[in-house]
């Protein structure tokens, strides 16, 4: 894995702007893992896996600590916590698939999220998942006969793909245990990062008329310094 420059960012988050979650991630795996893995490769990883490595691109790009900020289930208290990166790293998968309770089944990868945005609704969803996963039923055995169990075997085996977070509220105690999906907080962060560094990139163009290449690639210090000079 290397650190994307700004500039190959930017171009990630401007073909972003496609809604999809699972095709955003796999911009942000291409741009900072096309060194070591093709595109279908990338596709193909369970994923745990490409959480992983998500949550390995966001320490390179953003630091290792991550605010979150959400809302207590029981008194809609603010609660706020500090996760550190490699706190969120769990062990990795051991096996792409499983024997399962009745089935065995292969850990779900980027394509089959591509595949299940065309769902109508979550039943929908889950039975193309189970029909796109699981690799063998017994005889005697006809799926669904155990489609929640076969999801919960499946979080099982590659947990770092079903993160939880866990949370206590200061002010009534409640506990409970969020999912937390790096796909989407890191381009949510990624979306911020951009907006701000186009105002940078404007200001220091109306200032200085340099091209936008140019002020891309001025280092984020040096930047900076330019910026307090022109600010009025
Ligand atoms: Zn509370």
């Amino acid at each position: 894995m290397h650190t994307p420059t700004p500039a190959q960012l930017l171009q990630v988050w401007e073909r972003g702007g496609d809604p999809s979650a699972a095709t955003r991630a796999l911009l942000l795996l291409g741009c900072s893992c096309d060194d070591e893995a093709s595109a279908e490769a990338l596709a193909a990883l369970p994923l745990g896996r490409r959480d992983a490595l998500l949550l390995a691109l966001r320490e390179r790009l953003f630091g290792a600590a991550i605010d979150v900020v959400t809302a207590c289930p029981q008194c809609a208290a603010a609660v706020e916590a500090t996760f550190r990166c490699s706190d969120l790293r769990l062990p990795d998968a051991v096996a792409a698939s499983v024997p399962g309770p009745g089935s065995s089944f292969r850990l779900p990868d980027s394509n089959d999220l591509l595949a299940l945005e065309r769902c109508s609704d979550a039943a929908a969803a889950r039975a193309l998942l189970l029909e796109r996963c699981v690799l063998a039923t017994p005889r005697g055995k006809q799926p669904p006969e155990a489609p929640a169990e076969i999801a919960q075997a499946m979080a099982r085996a590659d947990p770092q793909a079903d993160l939880q977070l866990a949370f206590r509220c200061p002010d009534c105690n409640h506990e409970w245990q969020p999912l937390f999906d790096i796909a989407r907080f890191l381009w949510q962060e990624l979306h911020a990062w951009a907006l701000h560094l186009l105002r940078e990139v404007d200001t220091l163009a109306a200032t200085y008329h340099w091209a936008e290449a140019d002020i891309l690639a001025l280092s984020p210090r040096r930047r900076q310094a330019y910026l307090e000079l022109c600010a009025p």
